[in-house]
């Protein structure tokens, strides 16, 4: 059984590919030598599917994103050299970025709108050409028509099609010049219209009319009109039997054609928990009762993977359970010699699912069994608690506050690093934190903020800085992915029960609290956050680790009270993106989503409960938030203002909100007029006791310089604005 693999990460070992490109950024490298280091790492990555598998993509290194580099190759965007490239991801008039699919990677979206025809299509980087000429290994690979324009916005309605057809013709030309190539539509997982899927299906009959020369990859669920698919000029069709179990289903429904390969993507590309190989064989020989040809692959592209294991420095029992994405091929061809072999022994030693004990701890599962539906509910109406809050608080008219962190400047990540590597004690780490604070707190009296936070700058990232602080969950040392551009985080691997075994924030908080007479808030990273940005056991079901984690987050906010803090923030900013491509199955998901951040916020009622979001198409998901106990929410709103504001018109939310009055992911400076506009038009919406006035996200990625002059226009809006409403 032939083995194929694609989506192989591009960071490199070393982190390779952000230092080269960061160093082209800083000048340190010109361009011949960026494009010498960032080819040579692909060539790598080729010679490692190589060993492993007997098909690969070629062609999938990209200096950036690859939505932005499709978009070049089909003449939208002009781009002569890597400097013009750059300025299309980061410069004044860069693309804006969104999460691609409900993965924690943004990509760079194409903008279409009426100033772009369709008939400008049109070849204009043989990149593709260009890449065989590189390598003489590989299929030539390319992000599908379909998925690139469903991904792209700013189409008018009713011209998608129009686009759509004239794109074909630009993807014909590219494919009459190859022998094969590989085309990856994870859109068509989507849920589509009958319109889109018979758009589908002709645009396909227009690219080519021979059959034997597209691969066609999907991942990330299933193809609900996976039987269409089958009338396709296509070779090979890769579907995901990991994250599509509906795949299965329909494939025993209807067949799979004689004429065409099945891929089927059994290695998961999205999780680092060993494959169990003879479930997996169970599957394949299940599939082979329907297709002929049958092959193997990964599920989802190995991106989301860290690129080994080997290296960590983990208990060996963790290790012993882990595949990162050089052992997904190695794993690929393990399968394919078994299931050619017809040998199963292999397998069994390999996967080794016997039971241990290892991260079990039977406190949490006791606590987790005996939970109630009421432990899930808040035993005050939120008008009750309201009253009680606001005569604790006693805040002014439209309180001011910031999402939580501020500037993390270079002088605070070299004294975390030189605490990591034992350079400064920990009570000298310590003590510089506690002068940040000391700081952060000054600062806020002098430009006169109403709450206050403690600046988070003790916390590398929002949720490895948790993880290192709970039982059952590891964090690695190099364990990196790739989260847009050349940044990347560290997924910490949720292993075991989740327990708190001491207080993990507490010091901090209430260390800035007794430095003033302004509430500081209690800053926490929620329960569905943590998952959404960690790599999750299966051995459970999700909503049991998402409980776990809500219980010490609880636990978290009764050590709050006593220490006699009255505001706590949990921040939700993936609450959005976790929830399944499929509508259909956004119930199941919302269910526990909500219910285990309403098991984290349970806390006497005056202690005022704060969620923040960022990114979230909110109107999508209004419903599920007024599921959620909270008593303000503060949410991105500066990109999609009118929009967000239409949605809470039209829903019956009545608490308070602190709609962003500034985008902190761009360093311009809002002015006083641009903020009191936004402001104005928000009070349209809500009522002016329940609006809250601040920056739209966290501190962190800006500057003191414009943050600092920007919080002090923010105040000074403020200030005016009280005026005209009080009097
Ligand atoms: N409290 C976090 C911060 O201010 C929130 C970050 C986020 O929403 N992504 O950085
Ligand atoms: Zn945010």
């Amino acid at each position: 059984m032939e083995t194929y693999a694609y989506g192989f990460p591009r960071l490199g070992k070393d982190r390779e590919y952000k230092k080269a490109i960061e160093d082209f950024w800083k000048k340190k490298i010109t361009e011949k030598e960026l494009k010498e280091c960032i080819y040579n790492l692909d060539k790598e990555r080729v010679d490692i599917y190589d060993k492993y598998v007997d098909n690969f993509p070629a062609g999938e290194m990209t200096f950036y994103d690859n939505m932005l580099d499709t978009a070049i190759i089909v003449g939208l965007y002009k781009s002569e050299n890597l400097d013009d490239y750059f300025e299309l991801c980061r410069g004044k008039n860069a693309l804006e970025m969104t999460k691609w699919f409900n993965t924690n990677y943004h990509y760079l979206v194409p903008k279409i709108d009426e100033s772009f025809s369709p008939a400008q299509f049109n070849l204009s980087w043989d990149k593709l050409t260009q890449v065989k000429e590189r390598s003489k290994k590989g299929v030539p690979c390319l992000i599908g028509p379909f998925t690139f324009l469903k991904l792209s916005k700013g189409i008018e309605p009713g011209k998608f099609k129009e686009y759509l057809f004239s794109l074909a013709d630009v993807y014909k030309k590219i494919i009459d010049n190859l022998d094969e190539i590989y085309l990856d539509e994870p859109a068509l997982v989507m849920e589509l219209s009958p319109e889109e899927t018979s758009m589908v299906k002709e645009v396909y009959k227009k690219i080519t009319t021979q059959k034997d020369k597209i691969t066609l990859f999907t991942y990330y669920d299933s193809v609900d009109f996976l039987a269409d698919l089958y009338e396709l000029p296509l070779k090979a069709i890769g579907l995901d039997f990991v994250n599509g179990k509906e795949n299965l289903e329909n494939i025993k429904k209807y067949g799979f054609p004689e004429d065409k390969i099945l891929i089927a993507g059994i290695v998961d590309g999205r999780n680092v928990w060993k494959t169990d190989i003879k479930a997996s064989l169970e599957i394949l020989k299940e599939l082979n009762k329907y297709a002929k040809n049958l092959a193997v692959s990964n599920a989802a592209p190995l991106s989301h993977l860290p690129i080994t294991k080997k290296g960590e420095n983990l208990d060996e029992r963790l290790l012993g359970k882990l595949a990162f994405a050089q052992e997904r091929l190695e794993e690929l061809q393990l399968i394919s010699r078994i299931y050619k072999n017809g040998e199963n022994k292999e397998g069994e030693e390999y996967s080794n699912n016997s039971a241990d004990d290892f991260g079990v701890n039977n406190d949490v599962r006791e606590k987790i069994k005996n939970l109630k539906e009421e432990d899930f509910l808040k035993k005050m109406s939120y008008e009750e608690r309201d009253k009680k809050q606001r005569e604790i608080l006693n805040l002014p008219l439209f309180p001011t506050t910031t999402i939580g962190s501020f500037p993390q400047t270079p002088e605070v990540r070299k004294k975390r690093m030189d605490f990591k590597r034992g350079k400064i004690s920990k009570e000298e780490y310590q003590s510089f934190i506690k002068e940040e604070i000391t700081n952060l707190i000054k600062f806020q009296e002098k430009i006169g903020l109403d709450v206050f936070v403690h600046g988070e700058f003790e916390r590398t990232d929002m949720v490895e800085f948790f993880a290192q602080k709970l039982e059952g969950i590891a964090t690695t040392d190099n364990g990196w992915i790739i989260s847009y551009g050349t940044r990347g985080y560290r997924p910490p691997l949720i292993y075991g029960d989740v327990a708190r075994s001491k207080p993990m924030t507490v010091d901090e908080i209430s260390f800035a609290q007794n430095l003033t007479e302004k509430p500081v808030k209690g800053m926490l990273t929620g329960p569905v956050t943590i998952i959404a940005w960690s790599f999750v056991r299966k051995d459970i079901p999700v909503s049991q680790v998402a409980y776990q984690l809500g219980l010490c987050l609880q636990e978290e906010i009764k050590d709050y009270e006593k220490a006699n803090i009255k505001i706590v923030q949990i921040d939700e900013p993936a609450f959005r993106e976790k929830a399944p491509i499929k509508k259909r199955n956004w119930k199941q998901y919302f269910q526990w989503a909500v219910k285990a951040f309403n098991l984290a916020s349970q806390s006497k009622p005056e202690l005022q409960i704060h969620t923040h979001m960022c990114y979230s198409e909110f109107g999508e998901i209004i419903e599920q938030i007024n599921q959620m106990n909270f008593d303000v929410i503060t949410i991105e709103a500066s990109r999609s203002k009118g929009n967000i504001l239409s949605h809470f018109e039209n829903s019956d939310f009545n608490r308070q909100i602190g709609l962003g009055v500034w985008d902190i992911h761009s360093p311009q400076i809002p002015t006083p007029g641009e903020i009191t506009a936004t402001v104005k038009r928000a009070l349209k919406t809500f009522p002016n006791d329940n609006f809250w006035i601040n920056p739209d996200c966290g501190l962190k990625t800006r500057g003191w310089d414009e943050s600092a002059k920007s919080l002090e226009n923010m105040v000074e809006v403020t200030r005016e604005l009280r005026k005209e409403f009080v009097s």
